[in-house]
Order: structure tokens, then sequence, then C-alpha cells
């Protein structure tokens, strides 16, 4: 068989190449590490985790991510095994040594017959002459690697940066405070979710904004300009009292039917996912602390109850439109022959990027050996992930996402909470059982410590 060549020897592109190897499929890695680093990364060993060591909450039948680990376990996945084998106390969190983890991938990669690597760095778009080829260089791919991706793709399909406003669960907002309009009725009239502020309330809001803690910027993150045109909402707060209701919280064209007149100002929120699960908060972009967004956002009216599917954030980032530039099998509808895995399609975190370079891995492996890849269902959190990021997530205003249940097909109404998350999960794993053509059973439930 043909080699795969993979580009990137990072969560997805580790997990996609031992997808390959355990198909016996061979693999060419090109890792550009240490020849080249990244701002971020400091060693030359394979799926580096350059942040936080956690791989977040491992329950799989009560957390979308917990679940996306069990599914992902169930795959054989190695990001799992080695995350499980180095695994460090952090109660319900799956955390790891983050050494002796990178070193269990390098080594089983490194050591394994079907795996050649290549210590290089990619500078243009692999041609169709190498056959097929998962570009998985992540949210800081190389510059020049990077500009050829764009000039294949169009300028407004890859971005450098997210700018993320926090997106809502719809059935957590209340629609006796706020209301369905669109601004002077524009487009069928009712495309928006409004929450209105008196203006007691609005100043209020703005001292909040002011006072309340904030992460930093990189210096690396601060001298790319991005500014224009996506400022953080504390940053508009602090140009003075009236920038905001000038700007994203502008009330024109806008009517409360409680009131029957215009606030003082508005927080509009946008259907963000074709389902209708999930808003996101228009021009909410911000990096304050997300324990500070959850108290601040949740005095908005309508949003007291609230809950996160994820929260804002800004960060370099190189990612993809994905929704309008590949398929559902992850390859680029200009050149199919370059499928993409891990953060630079459109999803965020070591997890939901290692789940994407698995089911990169499996299109490929399945390619390779002239069979047709089968998409998992998207009632499997890793369906879910991937038809968000190929078709379910609005183009328009695509931005990285994490695995939340808001992007599951609904359950019908039925029990809340607790109760309702494992019934998705429940749902999910059989799914993911007779997709993969292996008999169903539940997890141990797994205590916190
Ligand atoms: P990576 O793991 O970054 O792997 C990409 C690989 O491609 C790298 O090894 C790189 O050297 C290589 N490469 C790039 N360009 C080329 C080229 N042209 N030729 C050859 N090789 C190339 N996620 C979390 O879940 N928790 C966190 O705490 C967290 N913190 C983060 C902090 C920072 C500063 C950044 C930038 C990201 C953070 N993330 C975090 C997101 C995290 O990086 C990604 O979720 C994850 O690493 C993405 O996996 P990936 O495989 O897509 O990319």
């Amino acid at each position: 068989t043909a080699p795969v060549h993979i580009v990137g020897g990072g969560l997805a592109g580790s997990e996609a190449a031992w997808q390959l190897v355990t198909a016996s499929v061979p693999v060419v890695l090109h890792e550009m590490r240490p020849v080249r680093m990244t701002e971020a990364h400091t060693t030359d060993r394979f799926a580096e985790l350059v942040c936080s060591n956690s791989f977040r909450a491992d329950d799989p039948l009560h957390n979308a991510v917990g679940l996306l680990h069990e599914e992902m376990r169930r795959l054989g996945s190695l990001i799992l095994r080695a995350a499980d084998a180095n695994r460090l106390p952090a109660g319900g969190a799956l955390a790891v040594d983050r050494e002796g983890f990178a070193s269990a991938v390098t080594d089983a990669l490194a050591s394994h017959p079907l795996v050649t690597v290549v210590r290089e760095e990619i500078t243009g778009l692999p041609p169709e002459s190498w056959g097929s080829v998962i570009v998985a260089t992540g949210p800081l791919t190389a510059p020049a690697l990077a500009e050829a991706i764009r000039a294949r793709t169009g300028e407004e399909s890859l971005a450098f940066f997210d700018a993320i406003a926090p997106i809502v669960h719809r059935d957590s907002i209340d629609l006796d405070i706020a209301w369905m309009q669109s601004r002077y009725d524009k487009g069928g009239g009712a495309d928006y979710i409004n929450c209105p502020m008196e203006r007691d309330e609005y100043e209020a809001f703005v001292a909040a904004l002011l006072a309340a803690e904030k992460t930093s910027f990189k210096e690396w993150e601060r001298t790319t300009p991005y500014f224009d045109g996506c400022l953080p909402i504390e940053v508009m707060a602090e140009r003075g009292l009236e920038t905001l209701r000038w700007g994203p919280m502008k009330p024109v064209g806008l009517r409360n039917p409680r009131t029957g007149r215009r606030p003082w100002a508005v927080v509009q929120l946008r259907q963000d996912n074709a389902l209708g699960t999930l808003w996101n908060m228009v021009g909410f972009q911000t990096k304050l602390k997300h324990a500070e967004q959850v108290r601040v956002f949740r005095t908005i009216p309508g949003l007291q109850r609230a809950e996160f599917a994820r929260l804002g954030g800004m960060h370099r980032n190189t990612f993809l439109n994905s929704p309008r530039v590949l398929d559902r099998l992850l390859r680029l509808k200009a050149a199919p022959w370059l499928r993409f895995a891990g953060q630079i399609t459109g999803v965020e975190g070591y997890v939901e990027s290692a789940a994407i370079g698995l089911l990169a891995g499996r299109f490929a492996a399945a390619e390779a050996k002239g069979e047709a890849p089968i998409p998992p269902p998207p009632e499997t959190a890793m369906g879910a992930l991937l038809a968000h990021i190929t078709g379910g997530a609005d183009a328009e205003t695509f931005q990285p996402m994490n695995i939340n249940f808001g992007l599951f097909p609904p359950l019908p109404d039925g029990p809340k909470g607790r109760e309702r998350k494992r019934a998705y999960c429940e749902r999910a794993l059989a799914a993911a059982d007779a997709w993969a053509g292996r008999p169903h059973v539940l997890p141990a439930p797994r205590e916190a410590a």
C-alpha cells in the first residue's frame, strides 16, 4: 500500500498515524520540530501539550468530553492509551504527566515498523503526486504553509485568530424576559434573541465589565494585528460609557413587546448551529476570565440561568472555515487528496483535536484499502463534532468549538439535568459501538476521587 503522508506530529497527527498503522497502512510523518519550533512548543516530542496537562472531565456517562474519551478508547486511540498510562490524581479529570505522556506517544510511533519520521518543515501545499495527505499542523501552523493554504482556499477561509463570543444553550435562555426579533424586522423578522437592559442595568453592566478580571495576551499574540473589527467587549467598554451602546449593544430597530418601547441597550444572540440548540452572543468576543464571564453575563436580563456551551476567548489560532471548504470526510473540496485534522479544522482543545485526527486516520485508512469511509453517526460525540465542523455550523460566523451536548441531535423532551446528560451518553455509546461493529457495553461508572 502507498503510504499516507501526515504533516504535523501533534495531538491530531499522532493519533491519525496510529489509526493508519493499526490498519496496516504505512505512514510518513513530517514534523518540523526541532528543526523549527512553534511559539508554544519547547520539545521535539510528538503530541506535546503546550499548556495545561488536563484532558478535562473523564466521566463517560454525564459529560460530553468524558464521553469523547470513552469513544476514542473503544477505537484504540493512542492518545487516550498514553494518557491513561500516565494519569495523575486530578479528581474527576483526566490529567497526565506531560513528559511521560508525550514520550509514550513518541516511542509508540517512532518504534513502529510502518512509520517513517521525517523532521522537516513543509513549506507549501503538498502536491497531488504525494497521494493521500493529512494536514494536522495545528493552531500555530508555520507561516509558509499557512499562506499556501490561504492562497488555495481564499482569504476568507483561513483565519489566524479566533475571536470567540460565548455560546449559550437555547433552552437556558429566559424567553419570558428576552424576545425574538430582527432589527427593523428584517429577513423574516425574528432571527435574533434580544435581552433588554434599562439604563441603570446597562451602566452597572459596563462597570462590571471594567472591574472583571481579564486574561492577558501573550507577547507573540499581541504582535499580530487583528484588533480591527473584533475588539474584545471589555476594550470597547474602556473607550467610554456609550461605546457598547453604539456598538454591539445598540438597541435601534428593536421594540420590547413587554414594555412596548425600545430598550436602553440590548444583548443579541444569533443561532449558531443548524440544530438551533446553540446561540452566540453577537459581538461579545472577550478576554475576561472564564469564571468572570459566567458571573458577569448572568447579570444580563434573560441570561440569569444561562448555561454556556463555550465561553469567549481570543487567541492566535490558524483554522479553516471548515463548513465552507471541507467535505464531510474532512477533505479539502478544492484539492481532495488533502485531508485536514486537529485544531486547524476548527475544533478546540487537545481531546477534540485528537478525535478529529482519529477520524481522519480512519477515513484515510479506509480509502487506502479501496473502501468507502463511513462517518460516525451524529448521535456519537465524534460524529456530532464532525457534523458541526463540516456542515452544521454557520459558515458566516464559524469559530472553533469544543464538544458539548448542544452539538448532538436533541433528545425528545424528558428528563432534565444529569439524567438528560446520561441519556445523551448512553445513546452515543450505543451508536458508537454499532458504527464500529462491536458489541455494546456501558462503561463502569467512574467515581470522582
Ligand atoms: P498541535 O498539537 O499544535 O500539533 C501541530 C504540529 O504540527 C506541531 O507539532 C507543529 O510543530 C507541527 N507543524 C506546524 N507547521 C508545520 C509545518 N509547516 N511542517 C511540519 N510540521 C509543522 N488545548 C487544551 O485542550 N488545553 C490547553 O490548555 C491548551 N492551551 C493552549 C495554549 C496555546 C498557547 C495554544 C496555541 C493552544 C492551546 N490549546 C490548548 C489548544 C491546543 O494546542 C490544541 O488543542 C492541540 O494541541 C491541537 O492539536 P493539533 O494536533 O491540531 O496541533
